[in-house]
């Protein structure tokens, strides 16, 4: 009975999926291999210490939002944030998508466009990277002028590929398109390179970020949207009240003043060049050139390589069975304990 009662849109989908194998080094999900500083932690027991868990959080998070704003150099108007950056997409989904509506993305990328926009029940456009995997800026602009898509997400440094888009380009599709623009920035502390200031010059532009990549607060679930103020009055009114607990709201404050970003990015700036530089010199595997804290790899056999390496201990990411990604695993930048037992195993496996 239940089968019949479900919305059309989410039958036939399946269940994102978890891996609970024994590991040694996590390199799969671009997440960071550090904890927080001991003094870090100590304030957080502070912080746990005195909450109040019997009222409710700040629906709106405005502690966490001005020190976003300044992090971001916006004011906290231009600010929203979410339970994750997923939930955001699934918001910016909720408050414009109608079913039919045309939804545009790079492919291949994020996974969470696709399953958002299912949900939604947009008609959803996959424009194909290059060969290389750099974008294609005169597709997007086709797929505008043809589908004329209610938004279009750019993925900026693209995950899983590691590839960018220029400023330029992504102005020109901004100023093509008649839908919002969402440009995806969670990895932008390792490339350096944002379109945040460009939110009040054009209406129809949100930029994502995330605290769970470089700031390393993947378990908190904080994203955050950049954009100006009447977008977010509408996504405000899509969310659920208390969407970020009190106790996240607090320790990602905590986080945000701590400092530790600069030295952390700055490590997997150099790990990231050892580590490309490493994986170039074993014959067999191609790698591609990334902005971000993973690298794409492509090996013969793929599949193979996978299985190796979990048997070492290594979690990283098979995209060896997405259209377009053939051969292709993703790893993420770890330590360099971490990162030299991965060029080890590769060593050994590909000789
Ligand atoms: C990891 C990731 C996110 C999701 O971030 P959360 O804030 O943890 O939900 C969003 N976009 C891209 C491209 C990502 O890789």
């Amino acid at each position: 009975m239940i089968e019949n009662l479900v919305r059309e849109e989410i039958k036939g989908f399946k269940n994102y999926e978890v891996h609970s194998i024994p590991y040694r080094y996590k390199m799969d999900a671009n997440e960071t291999p550090f904890e927080l500083p001991e003094g870090v932690i100590k304030n957080i027991q502070e912080i746990v210490k005195y909450s109040q868990v019997n009222v409710y959080p700040d629906p709106t998070a405005e502690k966490l939002k001005e020190e976003l704003a300044r992090y971001c150099k916006v004011v906290p108007t231009n600010i929203f944030v979410g339970n994750g950056s997923d939930e955001i997409i699934h918001l910016i989904m909720l408050a414009f998508i109608n079913k039919g509506d045309v939804v545009a993305y790079p492919h291949p990328s994020f996974a969470m466009y696709s399953v958002y926009s299912k949900i939604a029940g947009a008609v959803e456009i996959p424009v194909k990277l290059e060969e290389d995997y750099t974008y294609d800026v005169g597709s997007f602009t086709e797929v505008i002028e043809k589908y004329r898509p209610k938004l279009v997400f750019l993925c900026n440094p693209n995950n899983p590929t590691g590839s960018v888009i220029e400023r330029e380009d992504i102005i020109k599709i901004i100023r093509k398109s008649n839908g919002i623009v969402v440009v995806d920035e969670a990895y932008f502390e390792f490339y350096g390179n944002t379109i945040v200031d460009a939110i009040n010059e054009f209406e129809n532009l949100i930029v994502l970020r995330t605290l769970s990549k470089a700031f390393g607060l993947a378990g908190l679930r904080v994203g955050y949207a950049v954009s100006n103020e009447k977008i977010l009055e509408y996504l405000n009114l899509v969310k659920s009240p208390y969407n970020i607990n009190s106790f996240t709201q607090r320790i990602a404050l905590e986080v945000l003043r701590s400092g530790v970003l600069r030295e952390r990015v700055n490590y997997i700036l150099n790990e990231r060049k050892r580590l490309i530089n490493e994986l170039s010199k074993i014959k067999g595997i191609k790698v591609y050139p990334s902005k971000a804290n993973f690298i794409l790899v492509k090996f013969k056999d793929a599949e193979y390589a996978h299985k190796k390496l979990l048997e070492r201990g290594i979690l990283v990411r098979d995209f060896s069975k997405v259209e377009g990604l053939e051969g292709a695993l993703r790893i993420t930048v770890s330590t360099k304990e971490a990162n030299d037992y991965l060029i080890n195993v590769l060593k050994e496996l590909l000789i």
